[in-house]
């Protein structure tokens, strides 16, 4: 096993549908606060909230859910009642227990990737959150190592791979976010893959000019990642 190529994986969105749970709370906060703001100002409310936040919770439930409940106060100038609040909450114990589904041909597909590589999970947010989501999704058996990050940058990625004695140059990372699972590896000097989501958050999102000048393949799905990594063995 030690022998075998390492395989970074990236999770939420990767192997497992997540954001489409978080669009979805969205709409129905957005619905619930329309007594105080249209849907335009109170996205662009929670979004705000939801940036302030990341510092002081890091990614997550937790901080969505603190994140609504904070925007419904602000929007409705504290008229927003106990019962309201306790829905948002109620949603955040939904979110946070709910189903972990793999997106179609993951598990399939995993298994042919860990019979000739180390699948080395890296996802960010919240340990328990993360973890919780590793084990409800039934695919734990094929991974090698799982790492759970505050950030995704180029040094925590360095601190990843030092961790395990793995080189960059020998490192393919793989995931639905260019500013999370493809740049800061790519300025390690690993090699990237993108496996772009029908659904990602605005903060995941990337300025061409930030693509500019990198070259890294894009997959319409996990399931041509076999063939390339053959591909790139020659
Ligand atoms: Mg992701």
């Amino acid at each position: 096993m030690d022998h075998l190529p390492v395989l970074g994986l990236d999770a939420d969105d990767t192997l497992w549908e997540n954001e489409a749970h978080f669009r979805q709370t969205e709409d129905r906060f957005l619905d619930l606060v329309a007594p105080w703001a249209d849907h335009e100002t109170a996205a662009a409310a929670l979004l705000a909230a939801e940036k302030a936040n990341l510092s002081v919770t890091g990614y997550g439930i937790k901080g969505f859910v603190l994140s609504m409940v904070e925007t419904a106060i602000s929007l409705s100038d504290g008229a927003c009642d106990a019962d309201r609040i306790g829905t948002i909450l109620d949603w955040g114990r939904w979110m946070l227990q709910a189903p972990v589904d793999p997106l179609p041909g993951v598990a399939e597909t995993l298994e042919v990737l860990a019979a000739d590589h180390r699948l080395l999970v890296i996802t960010k947010g919240d340990l328990g959150e993360q973890l919780r989501k590793v084990a409800a999704s039934g695919l734990a058996g094929h991974f090698w190592q799982v790492e759970v990050v505050a950030h995704k940058t180029a040094e925590a990625y360095r601190d990843v791979l030092d961790g395990h004695g793995i080189t960059p140059a020998d490192f393919v990372m793989v995931g639905n976010s260019v500013p999370s699972d493809v740049l800061p590896v790519l300025a390690l000097g690993g090699r990237a893959v993108h496996v772009p989501h029908h659904t990602t958050w605005a903060l995941e999102t990337v300025h061409a000019d930030d693509v500019d000048g990198h070259d890294f393949p894009v997959l319409d799905s996990l399931a041509e990642l076999p063939a390339l990594l053959t591909d790139w063995r020659g």
